[in-house]
């Protein structure tokens, strides 16, 4: 069975307490619900990941990163491993973001390496896809994306992927306020599992969770989430208050 997810990226927000304040309280929200294991997942800033990690008790709520290094250890100052990552007891991690990939030029082939190390150290990777507004006007959208899967994906075997959640966020949709429509969104996440159906065959295709991202809120997700290819979401602004997160992880 394909799992829902919704997941949180609070980026570069909340200091070390409020994160912990944050995450104790979603935590506490979902403790008596009946949710699958890490179908919510909070995906923190890095100092945040060892005290968010003993305040989600339940096991419900899971906890990743928003980024990691692209070498396994080392001499790269500033830069936080995988490994690290692992040991804090996130299962986590978000590769290929698109800030990332706009202000700090992470391309393709660098987020194709720091997905596969990591998958070695143990960590599920949220990869994230999408195109920006120039990009869908010129209706090279569908092509983008493409390319993102092929070069940053596709160099994974069939039991690899199953390690994988792919969020397709439309750049222009980010933070904007502007959302894509149900529709726009299911067009998207069809074609994504068709590229990983070729690639992988059915089972791989049909087994993935596919997000979608970009000012998803309580009001859209309903809507949103009742397509047949959108299997939850990846959310920034929405994921920093506790009632609107839930209201979307409700949403299913
Ligand atoms: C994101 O950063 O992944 C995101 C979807 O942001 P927002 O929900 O704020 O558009």
């Amino acid at each position: 069975m394909r799992k829902k997810i919704v997941a949180g990226n609070w980026k570069m927000n909340l200091n070390l307490e409020e994160g912990i304040s944050l995450a104790m309280s979603v935590d506490k929200y979902f403790k008596d619900k009946p949710l699958q294991k890490s179908s919510v997942i909070l995906c923190t800033p890095f100092i945040h990941l060892p005290g968010v990690a003993t305040v989600i008790k339940n096991g419900k709520v899971g906890l990743g990163a928003q980024n990691c290094a692209s070498e396994p250890s080392g001499a790269f100052t500033g830069e936080i491993s995988a490994a690290m990552i692992k040991s804090t007891g996130a299962e986590y991690v978000i590769v290929g973001h698109s800030e990332r990939r706009s202000y700090y030029h992470e391309y393709d082939k660098l987020l194709n390496k720091k997905t596969t190390i990591a998958l070695a150290e143990g960590l599920s990777v949220i990869f994230c896809c999408g195109e920006v507004r120039e990009e869908r006007e010129e209706k090279k959208h569908f092509d983008v994306v493409k390319r993102q899967m092929e070069a940053g994906l596709f160099s994974l075997t069939g039991k690899e992927m199953n390690k994988i959640i792919i969020a397709y966020e439309p750049v222009w949709a980010i933070g904007t306020g502007l959302t894509a429509t149900p529709d726009q969104a299911q067009e998207m996440h069809g074609y994504i599992r068709g590229l990983l159906k070729i690639k992988y065959g059915n089972s791989v295709a049909e087994e993935m969770t596919i997000l979608y991202g970009g000012s998803c809120k309580p009001s859209n997700a309903v809507e949103l989430f009742s397509k047949p290819d959108v299997d939850g979401g990846l959310i920034g602004g929405a994921s920093l208050k506790k009632e609107d997160f839930v209201a979307i992880a409700e949403a299913f």
